[in-house]
């Protein structure tokens, strides 16, 4: 690019040429607090064209688990492109592995059809389902989002005055696909029970387990097992989408966690500390039906599906995951931020809550009490979160300006930057309430 290469002037030409100047409108919303461009990533460390070094918390939506560039998975991508990158057809020695571990480890796991996105495999899941029952209806929950193909990206982030209602998240959007999704709002067993006696053609019900787009909403005791419950009882497939919490929260998913078996579940994120892997996994019979030629049954397809690099990632993610405290030390630390941060708040008495779970934690503010469903967290101040992002940003610590979202710990975080953001935290706070 040059020698007069700086933030400014990359996102300068960006803007030329990509539209937003990134590539998604999320990404975009770095720009809140002025142009920034990133060359590097390390650890827990990401660095900006400008040379500024920034401690990760936004980690890439979340899939950098280990830390950036952790060297043994990094190893294992190199080692695997001298074999050759793509071969594309029958099956490879390194799929076949990566899929009976997912067998092995994920209690509704008898089946794995790789590809290359969270969205991917929600949409594979759903089609899976659809073909199953002979049904359109997909029943989700306000606040879940399960990537942004037409049949799921429906009330994510409504507005209040479409809360309860269908809520289509972008223009261009099939009107039929979104009125076969049903929402209901999470932790609220009657109104799935209510949903099943007033439909009877549904195809799916899909759910994150922990709901982490809008920071974290906690299942109340009994919410997911009457999902469990009553999908069984109609032989409607239970989809969940793991995307996040499959291999962060868990090495054996959330669902090993609850005790809640689904019938199939979306992986993405964490499986390949940064390289695109995604599956969809579920029951022998769900699955089978992709077992066709492309002619009959379900169809699932990608040129990309269960690409070398991604699986070698994934064979050395999953194996430290299982073999290395990480799960278990990177959710002490996320339970430290948590507690520091709802301590500051206090002390500085400005009306807020740190909610996470694990190693995901999200400070809202202007809001209490423990949420249970969207609505809980739609009065937070976006305008508070903002001038905290920005004071901690100045300070070295880089996140999401998006209120909703959420920050996350690699293995990489530790003792050392947990003081330092706790220090910064305290003295962004105190400027708040001066
Ligand atoms: N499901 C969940 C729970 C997610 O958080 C995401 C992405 O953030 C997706 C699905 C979509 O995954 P991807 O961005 O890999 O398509």
């Amino acid at each position: 690019m040059g020698d007069d290469v700086t933030n400014r002037s990359v996102v300068s030409r960006a803007r030329a040429v990509i539209p937003g100047g990134a590539q998604t409108g999320l990404r975009a919303q770095a720009y809140d607090f002025g142009e920034i461009a990133f060359s590097g990533a390390a650890g827990a460390t990401l660095e900006a064209v400008d040379g500024e070094v920034f401690t990760d918390y936004h980690l890439a939506f979340g899939p950098i688990v280990l830390g950036h560039g952790h060297p043994p998975v990094d190893e294992a991508v190199t080692n695997t492109i001298d074999e050759g990158v793509l071969y594309g057809t029958a099956t490879t020695p390194l799929e076949v592995e990566v899929a009976e571990r997912l067998v092995d480890l994920v209690p509704s796991a008898e089946q794995v059809n790789f590809c290359n996105s969270g969205t991917e495999a929600t949409y594979h899941a759903i089609r899976l389902a659809r073909a199953y029952t002979g049904n359109d209806r997909v029943i989700k929950f306000e606040g879940c989002y399960h990537g942004w193909h037409d049949y799921v990206d429906v009330s994510v982030y409504p507005p209040q005055e479409r809360v309860g209602k269908r809520h289509p998240e972008s223009d261009g959007m099939l009107p039929e696909a979104v009125e076969h999704t049903e929402v209901l709002p999470f932790n609220d067993p009657g109104a799935l029970e209510d949903a099943f006696e007033e439909f009877d053609d549904v195809a799916a019900v899909i759910c994150e387990p922990i709901p982490h787009s809008v920071g974290c909403l906690l299942p109340e005791e009994g919410f997911l097992e009457t999902l469990r419950e009553v999908t069984a009882e109609n032989d409607v497939p239970l989809i969940f989408d793991e995307v996040i919490t499959g291999f962060r929260h868990s090495a054996r998913g959330m669902q090993h966690e609850f005790g809640v078996t689904p019938d199939l579940t979306c992986l993405a994120k964490a499986m390949g500390n940064g390289y695109p892997i995604a599956a969809v996994c579920g029951r022998e019979n769900l699955m089978a039906q992709a077992g066709g030629d492309n002619t009959s049954g379900v169809v699932i397809s990608g040129t990309y599906s269960g690409h070398p690099v991604g699986l070698a990632a994934a064979r050395e993610t999953l194996r430290l995951l299982e073999t290395e405290p990480v799960v278990e030390e990177i959710s002490a630390l996320g339970e430290r931020y948590r507690e520091g941060l709802e301590g500051l708040l206090a002390d500085h008495g400005i009306e807020g809550r740190a909610v996470g779970y694990g190693s995901v934690f999200s400070p809202q503010f202007g809001v209490t009490g423990e949420p249970r469903n969207y609505e809980d967290v739609l009065g937070l101040d976006e305008e508070r979160f903002a001038e905290f992002a920005r004071g901690m940003r100045e300070r070295g610590h880089f996140f999401t300006p998006n209120p909703y979202k959420r920050q996350h710990l690699s293995w990489a975080h530790g003792e050392r930057v947990f003081e330092t953001y706790l220090a910064d935290a305290d003295a962004v706070l105190g400027s708040l309430t001066s």
